[in-house]
């Protein structure tokens, strides 16, 4: 395994301003008590990294200057910290990035992912953007062995569309997904991987990202050109879906998410909007629909899902996760992701 060097190049947010990321060097760190050190394989790009890198209001108030950002990271425990019995040396792992307390009543009730004093590996706190990284023994989730290690960092966006898609009925249902971003590609996988009847997947023009969502088999594939509202009608012999799920963040796709459900199912929203959209209230009451705010992934039986199928080997995480690249490349895939060509990014480390 070689020796653990007492330095690294790590990719920190180091300036008050937009980008303002620095690839510096710094200590690699030491697992305290309950925590095990991990040598860094591969951390994949998201989306609230290109938050942290643009440093929108969000990111100012959530990310202390001069933190290791990336939260999405995979790679082999190299360190072990007190008290930890859980994991072994030479562990292949994917990191949770909620870090919960395990003793507030949110964590007592079974949704750390909401936990009251809980903090976000790779935001709050130092993450993988870098060749090590520290993590709670329990956030670092034992990696089915037959994913490749290139595919395994999508765990946290993959666990995000199951967590989303359980929301409401998957197997034999009619799903909508609105927003074709990598979570909603990975839920149009998942959706068609856990039995879905019918997947119909909208977006507004990125044609790269409807492409792929055709390749994943989405039955249907809707952009701005088209007439949603009407065409979900259509497909559902006039109903509507019984599952919609939400993640652009757009608030005409919301409105029309809440039209085309059908009356007494299900919407799922894991998205962030920049302004509180106009929402039809009205529509939601008399289609008597339940709503759910998703974030993050229950802990642990999202995960057991995803193993299930991560084992079962019916996802096609090679279609989404469209590109590779060291990590010393961060700016690239950034620039790449504001361009919108491209699935999910993922950084390889040596
Ligand atoms: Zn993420
Ligand atoms: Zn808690």
């Amino acid at each position: 395994m070689g020796v653990i060097p007492e330095t690294m190049l790590a990719w920190v947010k180091a300036r008050d301003e937009e980008d303002g990321m620095e690839l510096i060097e710094c200590p690699v760190p030491s697992p305290s008590a309950g925590q095990v050190l991990v040598k860094t394989h591969a951390t994949s790009v998201c989306g609230t990294d290109l938050h942290i890198w643009k440093w929108d209001e969000w990111s100012q108030l959530e990310v202390p200057l001069n933190t290791i950002t990336g939260h999405e990271t995979c790679g082999v425990v190299v360190g072990i910290g007190e008290n930890v019995k859980s994991h072994s040396i030479g562990d292949f792992i994917a990191v949770e990035c909620h870090i919960a307390d395990w003793t507030c009543d949110r964590c007592l009730e079974g949704n750390a992912h909401i936990c009251e004093k809980g903090n976000i590996f790779g935001v709050n706190v130092n993450g993988a953007f870098a060749p090590y990284f520290v993590i709670d023994a329990l956030n670092a989730r034992s990696s089915p062995s037959d994913v490749p290690s290139i595919h395994a960092s999508v765990q946290d966006p993959l666990g995000n569309a199951i967590h989303t898609l359980m929301g409401g009925p998957v197997k034999d249902a009619t799903i909508a997904i609105h927003g074709l971003g990598p979570i909603g590609l990975f839920a149009v996988d998942a959706a068609r991987a856990m039995g879905a009847k019918k997947i119909i997947a909208t977006d507004w023009d990125n044609n790269y990202r409807m492409n792929i969502a055709k390749q994943l088999g989405a039955d249907i594939v809707l952009g701005k050109d088209d007439d949603i509202i009407s065409t979900i009608f259509a497909e559902t012999n006039g109903k509507g879906v019984d599952n919609s799920c939400e993640f652009s963040g757009a608030p005409l796709a919301l409105s029309n998410a809440i039209k085309s459900t059908r009356m007494g199912g299900v919407l799922n929203i894991l998205a962030v909007y920049g302004t509180d959209p106009i929402v039809p209230m009205n529509e939601i009451v008399f289609r008597y629909l339940t709503v759910n705010g998703i974030n993050g992934r229950k802990m642990w039986d999202t995960w057991d899902v995803m193993h299930e199928l991560l084992i079962e080997g019916n996802l096609q995480i090679e279609k989404v996760v469209t590109h590779s690249m060291p990590y010393a490349d961060l700016q690239s895939a950034i620039q790449l992701m504001l361009k919108g060509t491209c699935g999910k990014i993922v950084l390889t480390f040596e």
